[in-house]
């Protein structure tokens, strides 16, 4: 489906007294999001495993005077379920809830053929974009039964729904993302837990910069247009959104 199908026309986004936890919060779309969250009246927990680049979205948050965001430097690629449990035990006594996860961080790899893929990142690949994913789900699940409303946000890819030579543990990790999000979204379906999955489509990053060097950035759209989207998905106007895949451009 196309965001534009269920985006009512003026969404009016308020994230007040929500907490929200966002991965690859330090560059692209994570950021951006990260810092419309806040402004949105969220206090987001900015995990990524870049300190510095989650600082500095820790420093923008704070400058503009929004609730003081918590930084959580955290390698995705080496995630198991102990660690993922202190974080969730963290974020239980901080604040007794968590109302919305947003698996947005990605490893794009290099793109080639399987005859010579090398395995070893091919599995890097899948741990950071599908497997992190469920753990830090699963962790997180008794919190976000504890939130009136929550919301999962899943990152899905145009190759995550049609496969395309050379994309190799990317492709294979978006196919794997879609199917987690409609297994989980089923599963929750009478809970108060909702479960979305998202293409963001052709986005001006450094993951997009990489896979088309050749193309001009300014052709494709910017990470701050996409905010709202999320922002309408996180919030409690979404409510009755739930086991959606979105494409978030036309
Ligand atoms: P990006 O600018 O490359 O950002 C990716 C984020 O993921 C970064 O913050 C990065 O952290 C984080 N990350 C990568 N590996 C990690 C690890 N091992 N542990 C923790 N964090 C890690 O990419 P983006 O374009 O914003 O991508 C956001 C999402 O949209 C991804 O899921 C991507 O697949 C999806 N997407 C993007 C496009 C597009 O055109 N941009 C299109 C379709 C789907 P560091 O700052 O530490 O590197």
């Amino acid at each position: 489906m196309n965001y534009s199908d269920i985006a009512p026309q003026n969404p009016s986004v308020e994230l007040h007294n929500k907490v929200i936890l966002i991965t690859g919060a330090g560059a692209g779309i994570g950021a951006q999001l990260a810092l419309g969250a806040a402004r949105a009246g969220a206090t987001v927990l900015l995990l990524g495993r870049n300190e510095e680049n989650l600082n500095s979205v820790y420093d923008q948050i704070v400058s503009e005077g929004l609730n003081e965001p918590v930084v959580i430097p955290m390698d995705l690629s080496k995630l198991d379920e102990q660690q993922a449990n202190q974080l969730s035990h963290m974020i239980g006594e901080a604040f007794g809830r968590l109302d919305g996860l947003v698996h947005n961080a990605s490893l794009l790899g290099k793109l080639g053929p399987i005859a010579t893929t090398n395995l070893s990142e091919w599995s890097q690949v899948m741990h950071v974009n599908a497997f992190a994913p469920v753990v830090l789900t699963k962790a997180m699940l008794a919190l976000l039964r504890e939130s009136d409303a929550a919301s999962i946000i899943f990152t899905s890819s145009g190759v995550g729904r049609q496969a395309r030579a050379f994309w190799g543990a990317y492709s294979a990790s978006k196919f794997a993302t879609e199917a987690i999000a409609g297994i989980l979204a089923a599963e929750l379906e009478t809970d108060g837990i909702r479960v979305n999955c998202v293409n963001p489509g052709a986005t001006n990053t450094k993951m997009r910069r990489a896979a088309f060097p050749g193309e001009s950035p300014d052709s494709i759209a910017s990470a701050e247009s996409l905010v709202p989207a999320y922002l309408f998905l996180l919030s409690d106007s979404a409510k009755a959104v739930r086991g959606a895949s979105i494409d978030l451009q036309k």
